[in-house]
């Protein structure tokens, strides 16, 4: 193969000239190749090998939960981040491989002359290897890893557009995989793929047009025998396909960053939802909404939080804001001053599926949340597993320790009820008292709660 000509070193007269030329084909951060030098290197790199019959490999890699960092910590550690994951990705490639930044957290690496596809594997397993450990920025410890996609020339495609297409359209595959994997383009099988990009123009659309409805479940003090609360839970109502289940949509809203004006609209919602029952219905009562964990780091969420608040005219101390143990691993003092922020005002904090994270005793002791609420996994079966119910009780005894209040999620019958008496566990959430329920219903619910 003869050698790729390097587009900014033709017809070059002068030291200044080069330098110009240089800038214009790198990255000013990494000092990479950019998207122009790529652009030209692929389609040299394409003309060699129709010739010569040669395949090669592309392999698109982007980092995972970079934005998070970038919006919660700010540009300056998002642009070391980016130098590491470029020295990283740099110490796992040869220096025959072509490596570009092409997007804000993409990169591109070419692998000339691929002799099988377990060779283009290898080198996509060092990369993600290579970014799962953590990035030291001065004091704070952050976890990223990263997805990548992988096409074959001439196997997926015979043109730039095609290759890079499909490399991408498999990296978003890896990410609904889980993130901190790679996927084969696979073009035959890769009818997937558009499916997901359908799902998410549809999603776009439903955004748009606020095709979304909350139903409500409510909590219960079994000891008081009254209500705390409702949790808000969204659904999709999508006019061809019916109604579309949370989990099936947030984990794309979230990967495409749509979960921020779904989110909006669900906290707007609920707050409006709660004042209109607090005039038919004149006890207090909280209502509670999820929170995900990108929808949290955004810079003004709190601010936009008590916004909505003064807006709707609703006392702070009746909304309870649900996280997972998710928004913790970056163990940022951030995530805490944000908790504090709003629990100053008087917004109540709950820890949602506790139990199924990392669980980790230490954060906890640090943690200002006021509610733990242990995930439906661990009550399903605790008639009948030991384990469960140890699991159940040291939560509870813990969590009383802690002054901090404990909910069992996903009560389904007397016997678990009975069995969440003796270690005192008193809020219970579940179908045996309510399923989610439409607005109308949840009032009259309430109203009829003896
Ligand atoms: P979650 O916050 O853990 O909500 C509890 C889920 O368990 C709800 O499912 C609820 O319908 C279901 N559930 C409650 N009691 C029982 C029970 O006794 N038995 C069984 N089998 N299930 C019960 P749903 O509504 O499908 O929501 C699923 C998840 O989607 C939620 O889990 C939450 O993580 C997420 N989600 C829902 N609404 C929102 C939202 O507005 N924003 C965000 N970011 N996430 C949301
Ligand atoms: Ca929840
Ligand atoms: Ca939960």
């Amino acid at each position: 193969m003869t050698q790729i000509q390097e587009p900014y070193m033709d017809s070059v007269t002068d030291d200044k000239l080069f330098k110009y030329k240089f800038l214009a084909y790198h990255d000013a951060l990494t000092n990479l190749p950019n998207r122009l030098y790529f652009d030209s290197y692929l389609q040299q790199l394409m003309n060699e090998c129709k010739n010569e019959q040669q395949k090669f490999a592309l392999l698109y890699i982007d980092l995972d939960r970079f934005k998070q960092i970038n919006d919660s910590l700010g540009h300056k550690y998002g642009d070391q981040v980016l130098k590491e994951a470029t020295k990283r990705l740099g110490s796992c490639k040869e220096e025959a491989h072509f490596l570009a930044r092409v997007g804000g957290d993409e990169f591109i690496c070419i692998v000339p002359k691929v002799g099988t596809r377990s060779e283009a594997e290898e080198i996509a397993s060092a990369f993600i290897d290579a970014l799962a450990k953590p990035f030291c920025l001065n004091e704070i410890e952050c976890y990223l890893s990263a997805s990548i996609g992988i096409s074959f020339y001439p196997f997926d495609g015979d043109d730039a557009d095609m290759l890079v297409t499909y490399a991408d359209s498999a990296m978003y595959r890896a990410k609904n995989q889980g993130k901190g994997c790679y996927q084969l383009a696979n073009v035959e099988k890769n009818a997937g793929a558009y499916e997901t990009l359908m799902f998410e123009q549809e999603l776009r659309k439903a955004v748009k047009q606020e095709d979304f409805l909350l139903h409500y479940q409510p909590k219960v003090d079994v000891l008081k025998q009254k209500v705390v609360g409702f949790e808000a839970l969204i659904r999709w109502e999508h006019q061809q396909f019916g109604m579309i289940s949370p989990q099936h949509f947030i984990p794309i809203a979230e990967e495409t960053g749509l979960i921020i004006p779904i989110g909006t609209w669900v906290l707007k919602e609920a707050c409006r939802q709660h004042m209109e029952w607090r005039h038919a219905y004149q006890q207090d009562f909280s209502v509670a909404v999820n929170i995900s964990s990108n929808q949290f780091l955004e810079k003004d969420f709190v601010d936009q939080v008590f916004k909505i608040l003064a807006e709707i005219g609703m006392p702070p101390n009746l909304l309870e804001l649900e996280i997972t143990e998710s928004i913790l691993i970056q163990h940022s003092e951030l995530i805490i001053q944000k908790i504090n922020q709003l629990r100053t005002h008087g917004i109540q904090i709950s820890m949602d599926d506790f139990g199924t994270g990392f669980s980790s005793l230490n954060y906890l002791k640090k943690l200002p949340v006021d509610t733990l609420k242990i995930d439906r996994s661990f009550i399903q079966d605790l008639e009948t597993s030991e384990h469960s119910s140890a699991i159940v009780k040291a939560i509870t005894m813990l969590a009383q320790y802690l002054n901090i209040n404990v909910v069992a999620e996903g009560v389904e019958t007397i016997g678990q009820l009975e069995k969440l008496k003796e270690p005192k566990c008193n809020q219970i959430q579940g179908y045996y008292y309510s399923k989610p329920l439409i607005a109308t219903e949840a009032l009259r619910w309430l109203q009829t709660f003896k």
